[in-house]
């Protein structure tokens, strides 16, 4: 396997002289948020493109901005999703160049999970208090592969989504816990066989960049990483009203001006279709097994200004969660610029995507959390702004949500451990 070289990230654009006043004055436009009706504070491209390179007082002057916006719509508090992970398969038909998940057929470790063994799982997160089965997996691989067509006919299944459907119907019917499905892309008939047995899907953007399905670069060779295909997806998701979760994966090699393009595209998905109900900024770590393992990680600072931009640009009702696992000893850094949530965190699986990284204890995090100034709260997978609206729930996920939330659709206190 050959290592990608590392590219040199183009520089943003000169700094437009930014103050705190100026951030506060110069992001009120006339849209309006599809969910709240409320207007969307936002900047412009160039502003965003020159706070990519944001030093010194400016940056802290973004911060400042980004963090008050969030306080004004979101208050004092952080969510997070109490989940149990489920690796339903680890094959796929793509090979991403950060990709440490994916395995080749004759890995001894691929394959599929059996019924009984996504049952283990997901039991073991429902008596450590799990709300979320976060089933995550390679995309399609019984189109590439002809050991994952071989493993689902022994299912039943000549499909991986008709596979994944059946489990998630066991999980629910089983356990109560809420299926968010990772899997790639989706068609409608597809979406169709997941609607009534997952709570909401996840698919990331990664990146607005065609240019990175080019040679050498992170995404060569990937069929499922085209923009306007994922892109697609969510709108099909829109129409049936399932809620998304989508966002951006900084560092695979994309330009400042290609990073700031897929945070408008992402604004933009939200005002156009209004399913978008987070957007995850993930910070790219090198390990050992990918073909991208001599590339850098981005700095805390590179993640901290992409955050606070984020928020500018996707507004203050966006939900906008990073991941705490993948910096340590610096997401509380997180909070400071702009985000209002960390994700899922498992007390009892490990992170199948970064499995070198640790979550932390949710104690921990609770106590992280405290000494920034915000209150950790649970959430479902269905955030609370979608909880309420029939048009998002399905009647046998709906007494779930009933069960667990409280009025502000936040999982109540008695239910938090
Ligand atoms: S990142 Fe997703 S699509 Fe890419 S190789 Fe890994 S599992 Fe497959």
């Amino acid at each position: 396997m050959e290592a990608l070289k590392e590219p040199v990230l183009m520089p943003a654009e000169k700094h437009l002289a930014v103050s705190t006043i100026g951030i506060h004055s110069g992001i009120t436009t006339p849209a309006r948020d599809r969910n709240s009706g409320t207007p969307r504070p936002s900047i412009a491209r160039s502003e965003a493109l020159a706070l990519m390179g944001a030093t010194g007082a400016e940056l802290v002057g973004l911060l400042h901005a980004a963090a008050d916006l969030r306080e004004r719509h979101k208050g004092r508090v952080a969510t997070y999703s109490r989940k149990v992970f489920i690796p339903l398969t680890n094959l796929c038909r793509d090979k991403c160049g950060y990709c440490t998940f994916a395995k080749q057929p004759t890995h001894p470790g691929a394959g599929f999970l059996t019924p009984d063994q996504v049952l283990d799982i997901a039991r073991a997160g429902q008596q450590q208090g799990c709300k979320e089965a976060l089933f995550t997996l390679g995309d399609h691989p019984e189109l590439r592969h002809s050991q994952a067509r071989d493993q689902l006919q022994r299912f039943g299944h000549d499909s991986t989504i008709g596979y994944l459907a059946e489990m998630c119907g066991l999980v629910l019917r089983e356990t109560g816990l809420l299926p968010h499905v990772n899997c790639g892309l989706l068609n409608t008939g597809e979406l169709l066989e997941l609607r009534e047995v997952c709570a909401s899907i996840g698919l990331m953007l990664e990146s607005s960049s065609t240019r990175l399905l080019e040679r050498g670069q992170a995404h060569h060779g990937c069929v499922t990483k085209a923009p306007q295909l994922r892109v697609e997806t969510i709108a099909a998701a829109a129409g049936l009203g399932i809620a998304c979760t989508s966002g951006v994966l900084i560092g695979i090699g994309e330009t400042a001006e290609e990073r700031v393009e897929a945070l408008f595209l992402l604004r933009s998905v939200q005002e156009e279709h209004g399913n978008l109900q987070e957007v995850i900024v993930q910070n790219f770590r090198a390990k050992p097994d990918i073909r991208m393992r001599n590339w850098s990680d981005p700095t805390t600072l590179d993640m901290v200004r992409t955050l606070a931009i984020a928020r500018l640009v996707l507004g203050g009702a966006q939900n906008i969660q990073a991941p705490p696992n993948l910096a340590p000893d610096a997401y509380q850094w997180y909070l400071l610029a702009g985000i209002n949530d960390w994700g899922g965190v498992s007390p009892v699986t490990i992170d199948h995507v970064n499995p070198e990284r640790e979550w932390p204890e949710i104690t921990a995090l609770r106590a992280a959390t405290a000494e920034a100034g915000y209150e950790l709260r649970e959430r479902l997978c269905l955030y609370p702004e979608y909880v309420r609206r029939p048009e998002f729930v399905r009647s046998g996920i709906g007494s779930r949500i009933d069960a667990w939330t409280d009025p502000t659709g936040l999982v109540a206190l008695k239910e938090t451990q």
